[in-house]
């Protein structure tokens, strides 16, 4: 799965609505301490419908909009566009007839998250799924956080379990059968 465009908006430092294209090959970011590199990774994985708090850095899941600055107002929501190449026809089915696929998820203040997938209304686990069934998403082990790599050394077995059956790409079959035995 390839990923062409994270565009946000209101996104903890980001109030601008800020573009980044990422092309073939390797995307490099680099900047100060503080500048939002870390949030660019966030960004990618809340929209991929990461719902832990602890995983955003933050105690509540507002805290991912931006609060303002002395200078600058805090806003009431965040958004966050992903767009996927699928002209390889990778996606699931119900989306897989479209060459790109645009996941949205945004933020209102007291008001909890939407999703749209190419526009229409979708939910969280729509869109989980379709990052599961593609071994990738907001767990993935792809997405290595800063300080991760030490958690992993002082992982007990079963969380290292987790790990291995990501990378074999059958955590989407974990997740459907959580489901099958809530029913
Ligand atoms: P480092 O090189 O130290 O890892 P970084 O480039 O990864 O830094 P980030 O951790 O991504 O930096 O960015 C942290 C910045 O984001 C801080 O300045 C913090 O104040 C700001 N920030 C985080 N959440 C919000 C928010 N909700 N509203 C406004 N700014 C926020
Ligand atoms: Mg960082």
């Amino acid at each position: 799965m390839k990923f062409d465009r994270l565009r946000l908006n209101g996104f903890k430092s980001f109030v601008d609505p800020t573009d980044l294209v990422i092309r073939e090959g390797l995307t490099g970011v680099v900047g100060p301490n503080g500048c939002g590199k870390s949030n660019l990774l966030e960004a990618l994985r809340w929209v991929m419908g990461e719902n832990r708090p602890s995983a955003m850095r933050g105690g509540g899941m507002e805290d991912v909009i931006f609060a303002g600055t002395s200078r600058r107002g805090a806003r009431a929501h965040a958004e966050v566009m992903l767009t996927i190449d699928n002209r390889e026809r990778l996606a699931p089915a119900t989306v897989n007839e479209a060459d790109g696929i645009d996941i949205v998820r945004r933020i209102t203040r007291d008001a909890g998250s939407a999703y749209k997938i190419n526009g229409k209304e979708a939910r969280a686990r729509d869109v989980q799924m379709l990052f599961a069934d593609a071994s990738t998403g907001a767990h993935s082990p792809a997405l290595v956080r800063q300080g991760q790599i030490s958690e992993l050394i002082n992982a007990k077995p079963k969380a290292r379990r987790r790990i291995l059956e990501e990378a074999a790409g059958i955590s989407g079959l974990y997740a459907r059968r959580h489901e099958a035995e809530l029913k």
